[in-house]
């Protein structure tokens, strides 16, 4: 298995300083949320399946996906070549949080439920998580109930709803959050 610094070394040679960077970060994320318990793989920027999420983590493979328009300046600018500093550093790192959750439900054993987000492990996950983001939000298991036919989630008071979760912790971060750069 790949050390850090062979896959760091590694994504620096593709990725040049966003390869650096994302590395450093996984391993800023690791000690402050994962106890440094989560076992690194590769991350790459890429393509995630359907384009259908901002990012994407493989458990089979142990890696991890970062959609490659997570590279694209927020704003225009006029600079001919694309750098570091104009990445949106909190939310890619948001995004590389999200995935490092489904990295850590599947190395301690997995999750049993509706699906990658909507069960157990992934919810004790996000209410630990937010505890320490003091981010004000609670997350259950959502049941669904089909009433006259239709199928909706039963989401109690409070709590986060379906795409909510799926989306944790980018759906619950304050509205400016993304745009006061640190
Ligand atoms: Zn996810």
């Amino acid at each position: 298995m790949a050390t850090f610094e062979e896959l760091k070394t590694n994504a620096i040679k593709v990725f040049g300083n966003f390869g650096a960077w994302v590395f450093d970060e996984w391993k800023k994320l690791n000690d402050t949320f994962f106890y440094g318990e989560n076992i690194v793989g590769e991350i790459i920027w890429g393509s995630t399946p359907q384009d259908r999420s901002l990012g994407y983590y493989s458990p089979d493979k142990n890696f991890i996906v970062l959609h490659k328009t997570l590279m694209r300046p927020v704003y225009p600018t006029s600079d001919l070549t694309w750098k570091l500093r104009h990445l949106n550093k909190r939310k890619v790192s948001d995004v590389l949080l999200h995935e490092m959750i489904h990295q850590r439900v599947h190395q301690i054993g997995g999750w049993e439920g509706e699906n990658c987000h909507n069960n157990g492990q992934f919810v004790n996950e996000v209410n630990r998580i937010a505890k320490l983001l003091d981010i004000d939000i609670k997350a259950k298991v959502i049941q669904w109930k089909t009433i006259h036919g239709k199928t909706t989630p039963s989401v109690e008071p409070g709590c986060l709803n379906p795409e909510e979760l799926s989306n944790f912790p980018y759906s619950s971060r304050s509205r400016n959050y993304y745009y006061e750069q640190s």
